[in-house]
């Protein structure tokens, strides 16, 4: 078994993935956040390799024939994908990766990998999403009434995920996926697979 995790992370949108992410990232300065590839365009504040890799569909096109995917998804007709080359390296460097992707994308990581710890965050009401994208500004109403029609079919996928975290109150969201991730650095073979490397060099 590799030394790095894959913290698949999905949740219906609104949720506050985003922000939730952002934050344990800033609690792991040792983690790695897999910048995706999207034809999405940039939402105020959004910088290129930040957020996102923002590409044309020409290009992510061409990505895709070259098999640079790890996984890839198409939603409200825009594409997403998973660097491939960024994955390999950080398994490569026993590095953990956090990946912010639909319950699609995280299908394809359960099969193409071993190293998946899949958590599904959810808000305590399934009203709470629209009220979170409204006051968040960043679409029309009308994508904000497509966003909220798809969260249904991404809760449905709740039962390929190993941990439920609801996000109630921001901080108590951050504290439990910073112990499931805690829990997940200190399981047998990830704890040994390190050891038996200083035994090594
Ligand atoms: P997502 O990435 O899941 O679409 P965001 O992180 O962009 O969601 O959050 C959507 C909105 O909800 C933002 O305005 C964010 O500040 C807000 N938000 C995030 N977590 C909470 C929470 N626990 N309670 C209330 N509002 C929240
Ligand atoms: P947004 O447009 O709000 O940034 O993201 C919309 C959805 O796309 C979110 O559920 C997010 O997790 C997902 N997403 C972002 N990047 C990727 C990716 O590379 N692959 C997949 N499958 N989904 C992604």
């Amino acid at each position: 078994m590799n030394g790095g995790r894959f913290y698949v992370i999905s949740a219906p949108s609104g949720t506050g993935k985003t922000t939730i992410v952002k934050r344990v990232l800033g609690e792991f300065p040792e983690m790695k956040f897999s910048v995706s590839y999207t034809t999405r365009p940039p939402r105020p504040g959004e910088k290129d390799g930040v957020e996102y890799h923002f590409v044309s569909r020409h290009v992510f096109q061409k990505m895709l024939r070259a098999g640079a995917f790890a996984e890839w998804t198409k939603l409200l007709g825009h594409y997403y994908g998973t660097s491939k080359t960024f994955l390999d390296e950080c398994l490569a460097e026993d590095i953990d990766v956090i990946l912010d992707i639909d319950t699609r994308g995280a299908e394809q990581i359960h099969k193409n990998y071993d190293e998946g710890v899949f958590i599904f965050i959810l808000p305590p009401e399934i009203g709470d999403l629209k009220e979170r994208l409204t006051r968040r500004g960043s679409e029309s109403q009308e994508v904000i009434d497509l966003r909220i029609r798809n969260a249904s079919k991404e809760i449905e996928k709740v039962e390929n995920y190993d941990y439920v975290v609801i996000n109630d109150q921001i901080n108590g969201a951050v504290e439990r996926i910073k112990a499931i991730m805690i829990a997940e650095k200190c399981k047998r073979e990830r704890v040994l697979h390190h050891f038996r490397k200083t035994v090594k060099s």
